[in-house]
């Protein structure tokens, strides 16, 4: 059997910044992939572009069941130093808005950059491996047993990841790791993903499928504003996928579809003026907009002849829309999973499991999500380099 310091199973971006640092310290490190490619999620994301970062890391930009947990890792790697580590790799970068940065010639740069890190540390990296059986030796340290061959090492790193995207090879293996050594797993459910509407909406957004507006979204306490997509299927665009981070089935979204519009003012103006309700909404969004709003939310008389109680009404359906998704689009369409390994149960400084000495978890197998823009990233840059200090 290979002996190694640290074995780390997942190769994807936690699991890459994990296992050059532990390399750069002189451990002798293993990363282990079933995957053909590494880091398959980096290649895809950012529609191609990696929004590898954000300007503004706060750990109220993270939802878990212990929100101190990511405050100690995101302080000790900070967006600042994986920019450096980009800079260093003369990656150009653009920002974006709200502080998202993105590679400009795309996201095979990073995997690049990861790849060169790891080879410099001298971590050796073997794709096309399962991973079937992990055993804790009575003495320390772990057997793990894989298509490839056994293998042994002090310290064992769980860097498997989510469930979302499972047509790139995500799996819930970190999950039963956890399980096997008495870990709680918090129950997963999509995360930054599209919300479904059937029965009689379906057809109603299906007409408006590919309309864009910039609108705030409310949802438990929490504010959201940037594009929304309409699709097929329901609702979709970057707003919409920070809102599915918190939305729970039964439970309604609040759609402000004019933040930058006084809309009661604005109506009572239309009245006084006698102008057209239809060409008013029509140029704040487009005449298919304002057509298919007319149809669903039809004024039951002339403006002319509406109370301001009425208007005030009016004027509430468009700032205040309430609409009950039935679903999300689950974990094909879902950038990240909510939930996973219980945050309680592994130190926030070493990533290391409070049941099991010596096996570690890091990135988005632990039940910490990030807001859309770069923020799961970071937190799979910092939890990995926070680990490889020690593992
Ligand atoms: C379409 C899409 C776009 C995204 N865009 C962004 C973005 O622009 N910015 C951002 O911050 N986040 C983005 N994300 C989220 C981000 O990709 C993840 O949060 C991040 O990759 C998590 O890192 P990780 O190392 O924990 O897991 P991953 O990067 O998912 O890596 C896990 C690795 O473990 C391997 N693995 C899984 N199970 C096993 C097993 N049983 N045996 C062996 N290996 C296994 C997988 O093959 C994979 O290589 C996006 C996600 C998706 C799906």
């Amino acid at each position: 059997m290979k002996q190694y310091d640290a074995v780390i199973v997942g190769a994807g971006a936690a699991g890459l910044m994990c296992a050059a640092q532990a390399g750069y310290r002189g451990r002798q490190v293993l990363v282990l992939d079933h995957a053909p490619k590494a880091a398959a999620k980096i290649r895809i994301s950012g529609g191609g572009k990696c929004n590898f970062t954000n300007l503004n890391v706060k750990p109220e930009h993270y939802i878990t069941q212990n929100p101190h947990f990511v405050k100690s890792a995101l302080a000790r790697y900070s967006s600042n130093q994986f920019i450096e580590l980009v800079e260093r790799h003369a990656i150009d970068y653009e920002e974006r808005t709200h502080g998202q940065l993105f590679t400009l010639q795309g996201a095979g740069q990073i995997i690049q950059m990861l790849r060169q890190e790891c080879d410099w540390a001298g971590a050796d990296i073997q794709l096309n491996t399962r991973v079937s059986q992990v055993k804790a030796q009575a003495d320390g340290g772990f057997i793990i047993q894989t298509s490839e061959g056994d293998y042994v090492a002090q310290s064992l790193v769980v860097a498997t990841g989510g469930l979302a995207y499972p047509k790139l090879k995500a799996t819930d293996f970190g999950h039963q790791i956890a399980r096997q050594f008495g870990l709680n797993v918090m129950p997963c459910r999509p995360g930054l993903v599209p919300l479904v509407f059937k029965s009689s909406w379906k057809d109603w957004f299906s007409d408006l499928s590919g309309l864009s507006m910039d609108v705030e979204i409310r949802i438990a306490g929490y504010t959201f504003r940037e594009a929304m997509l309409v699709t097929h299927h329901g609702l979709s665009g970057p707003v919409v996928l920070q809102a599915s981070n918190y939305w729970q089935p039964g439970q309604p979204i609040e759609i402000n579809l004019f933040p930058d519009n006084d809309v009661l003012a604005e109506l009572k103006q239309l009245k006084a003026q006698s102008l057209s309700l239809s060409k008013w909404l029509s140029q704040l969004s487009t005449k298919r907009f304002s057509q298919a709003w007319l149809t669903k939310y039809p004024l039951d008389k002339a403006l002319a002849e509406c109370t301001d109680k009425e208007l005030q009404d009016y004027a509430l359906g468009l700032t205040q829309w309430r609409l009950y998704p039935e679903d999300t689009a689950g974990y094909d369409k879902a950038e990240v999973s909510l939930g996973g390994v219980d945050t309680n149960e592994v130190s926030s400084k070493t990533f290391e499991s409070t049941k099991q000495s010596g096996l570690y978890f890091i990135g988005e197998v632990l039940d910490v999500t990030g807001h859309l823009g770069g923020f799961n990233f970071q937190w799979a840059w910092a939890s990995g380099y926070a680990c490889g200090q020690v593992c």
